[in-house]
């Protein structure tokens, strides 16, 4: 579903991403891992469009995405969760939801919506009609996820999901992942959460210095801590 060959990504005269060549086939859970500053958001970023400088191929559903402006791509049916959360705070968890279904212009089927939403993050539910902001980090995390599947995307790609969320909700996040995995969900998981990521994927990536030094199943990858180890320790 997402191929990518050979990709090159600057910022400014900084080269960061030193030829990428990255897999994700339709129904996979795929995990990008790596030490801080790797180049995990930056790969993200360069398949979003949000950065520009860029060569080689990105394709999406066999359409080429690096020539095309962000918002394309968005429209394509890929849904992207950055680090920066991005709900908006002022509005209600309901309002928020439906945000991501009137970007996919689907408000025809927005009670639908709602209620599988409503259903698959039972926390959720029952803050329907509370301000977002006033929410826990993980919990506006949970509504950053749902706002990305309200879009009903094809694959989703989600930055460090898990970061700084207390450990209760990060269970609950992974527990979500396996739901979503099971149900046939394209993913895309960068995560510092190693072994917990491994666990809910099929494939991984592991990126050092903006080259993917090491791809292997997860179960393998879950056997190996010296790999680990050596380029996942925080
Ligand atoms: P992290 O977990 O820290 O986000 P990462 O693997 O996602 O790690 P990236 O954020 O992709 O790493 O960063 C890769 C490299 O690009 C790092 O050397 C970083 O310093 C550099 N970098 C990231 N953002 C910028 C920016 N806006 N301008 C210049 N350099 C940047």
């Amino acid at each position: 579903m997402l191929s990518i060959q050979n990709l090159n990504a600057w910022y400014g005269s900084s080269h960061i991403l030193q030829g990428i060549n990255l897999e994700v086939r339709r129904g996979e859970v795929v995990s990008l891992l790596g030490r801080n500053g790797a180049g995990k958001t930056t790969t993200i970023k360069t398949v979003m469009g949000l950065l520009r400088k860029a060569n080689g191929s990105v394709r999406f559903k066999d359409r080429d995405l690096l020539g095309l402006p962000a918002h394309k791509r968005f429209g394509l049916g890929l849904a992207y969760v950055p680090e920066e959360r991005r709900i908006v705070p002022g509005l209600s968890v309901l309002e928020n939801i439906r945000l991501g279904i009137v970007a996919s212009d689907k408000r025809a089927r927005e009670k639908e919506v709602v209620e599988q939403i409503a259903e698959t993050f039972p926390r959720l539910k029952e803050r329907l009609h509370q301000t977002a902001v006033t929410m826990s980090g993980g919990e506006q995390q949970m509504l950053a996820i749902a706002r990305a599947l309200a879009s009903d995307p094809d694959m989703i790609l989600l930055d460090e999901p898990s970061e700084g969320i207390m450990p209760l909700l990060v269970q609950e996040m992974f527990e979500l992942f396996s739901r979503l995995r099971k149900a046939g969900k394209t993913i895309l998981l960068v995560e510092q959460n190693v072994e917990a990521a491994l666990r809910i994927s099929d494939r991984a990536y592991i990126l050092d210095q903006g080259e993917v030094v090491h791809a292997d199943s997860a179960s393998a990858l879950l056997r190996d801590p010296v790999i680990q180890e050596r380029y996942c320790a925080v």
